[in-house]
């Protein structure tokens, strides 16, 4: 039967590889997206022309490239590409795994991404363009996980 789901979910060597370009071309990160992680927000700031509390905000959770549709789960879920975990990366610093976070599909670098990081590259998602203002999540903590 053929396979649907894209190759990143597929083959974790392609996973991989990909990540590895991301970082390279588009600064993906930050290594731990727990810590401060205060330059690496700088460079962003720079880079969109907005404030730090505005850069922060900027996640892969709410990019315009990050599929989390049932189907791309569902190909995370099954796939051995979805088997990559940040720490495995040949990079130093060495990433974090973030526990409890979902992982979804990156359209632009074709990578499964963790929700709390970003890249040069993000993009607004739709509903972020339409979504009356006083909607919008305004800082980081906003878009943290709930704890039950
Ligand atoms: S393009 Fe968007 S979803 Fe992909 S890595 Fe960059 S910020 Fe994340």
């Amino acid at each position: 039967m053929e396979n649907h789901c894209p190759v990143e979910a597929q083959y974790k060597e392609v996973n991989l590889a990909n990540h590895l370009l991301a970082i390279k071309l588009a600064n993906l990160g930050p290594a731990d997206p727990r810590q401060p992680n205060t330059l690496y927000w700088g460079d962003k700031m720079v880079l969109w022309g907005v404030e730090e509390g505005v850069a922060r905000t900027r996640l892969c959770m709410n990019c315009g490239y990050y599929d989390k549709s049932p189907e791309m789960l569902e190909c995370i879920a099954t796939g051995e590409g979805g088997t990559l975990k940040p720490s495995e990366l040949p990079v130093e610093p060495k990433w974090a795994d973030i526990q409890g976070m979902p992982s979804a599909i990156c359209t632009r670098w074709n990578i499964t991404c963790s929700a709390l990081r970003t890249c040069d590259d993000w993009e607004p998602c739709e509903w972020e363009e339409s979504e009356e203002e006083d909607n919008k999540p305004t800082s980081y903590v906003d878009m943290m996980p709930k704890e039950d």
